[in-house]
């Protein structure tokens, strides 16, 4: 539950939220929010590197993540490889 912006702040200093912690709050609720999304960019794009410098292995692990079920669950029968270099494109411009 998300304090109300009239009511006193969390913090105890017994002024109203929204004129005490609100828009520190809310920074540190957009940090968190950009270091987890930095961190699954950055695997995303070690993922694109990975399949860029060993396409066979990249097919392997694609072929693997299939099996397993874990994702692209409902894309069965494209090309593993011309499905890794279209999801690879929109990282690579964003990671160099
Ligand atoms: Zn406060």
């Amino acid at each position: 539950m998300k304090l109300g912006r009239n009511d006193p702040c969390h913090c105890g200093s017994g002024k109203k939220y929204k004129k005490c912690h609100e828009a520190a709050d809310a920074a540190k609720e957009a940090a968190e929010l950009a270091a987890i999304q930095a961190k699954a960019e950055e695997a995303r794009a070690a993922e694109a590197a990975e399949a860029e410098a060993n396409p066979e292995a990249a097919e392997a692990a694609a072929a693997a993540a299939k099996k397993a079920g874990s994702r692209n669950a409902g894309s069965a029968g494209h090309k593993p490889k011309e499905r890794i270099a279209t999801a690879a494109n929109p990282i690579r411009r964003r990671a160099v």
